[in-house]
């Protein structure tokens, strides 16, 4: 998977490729679809939600320049594989689900596999986490149609916030949000399709 889908596809960054060969995704869809697993493409989850694409979660993760000693927010834990990805990498992940049943089988999998640097809270990302940002990262894994306030409050100076913009159900845009002396620098990254970043 990560040699044809993510490597030859032009993902460069080492960390992110060496964090995607260790997760074993297949803990992270449901049990029926065990054996796709592995393929070039999102799979539901349950509650109308999806695990994203092998690549799509590498490119996010990349995308942020992950390093070790870093902080990372992210909203939409969905099954917790893009947490455990980024915790392979970096110091700590805070990681927001807005489905209640949905953030408690993810904290139940990814303290059996062992993740001590990851935090889930069950509710609506919308505010982030402010108890414990400035965050270096943020990645949003839902679309929404513009960059949450609160959250681009949360990022430190000269971080980084990944997130698809636009209308759910059709085509979004991932943008890549830079924090550049208080303000938003956006860079567009490519069309995606993403579960709409709903509000409790
Ligand atoms: N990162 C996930 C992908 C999950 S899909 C993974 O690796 O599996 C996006 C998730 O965002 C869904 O689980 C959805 O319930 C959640 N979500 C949507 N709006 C949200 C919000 N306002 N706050 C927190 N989570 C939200």
């Amino acid at each position: 998977m990560v040699k044809t889908q993510i490597a030859d596809e032009g993902i460069k960054d080492a960390a992110t490729l060496k964090a995607m060969r260790k997760v074993p995704r297949h803990l992270f869809v449901p049990e029926n679809l065990k054996s796709q697993a592995y393929w070039d493409m999102p799979l539901p989850i349950g509650f109308e939600q999806t695990i994203s694409q092998p690549y799509m979660v590498a490119y996010m993760t990349a995308a942020i320049r992950p390093a070790k000693g870093m902080k990372v927010l992210e909203i939409g834990t969905g099954s917790g594989y893009q947490a455990a990805v980024l915790a392979e990498i970096v110091d700590s992940v805070f990681t927001i689900e807005i489905v209640e049943p949905l953030g408690k089988q993810s904290t139940a999998l990814l303290k059996k596999l062992g993740y001590k640097n990851i935090f889930v809270k069950i509710g609506d990302g919308f505010a982030g986490w402010p108890e414990h940002g400035p965050f270096d990262a943020i990645v949003v894994t839902a679309a929404a149609a513009e960059i949450p306030p609160p959250l681009f409050a949360q990022l430190k100076e000269g971080g980084q916030m990944v997130i698809p913009l636009g209308k759910p159900g059709s085509v979004q845009t991932l943008v890549l949000a830079t924090k550049e002396k208080g303000k938003i620098v956006k860079k567009n990254l490519l069309p995606v399709r993403f579960v709409p970043f709903v509000r409790e």
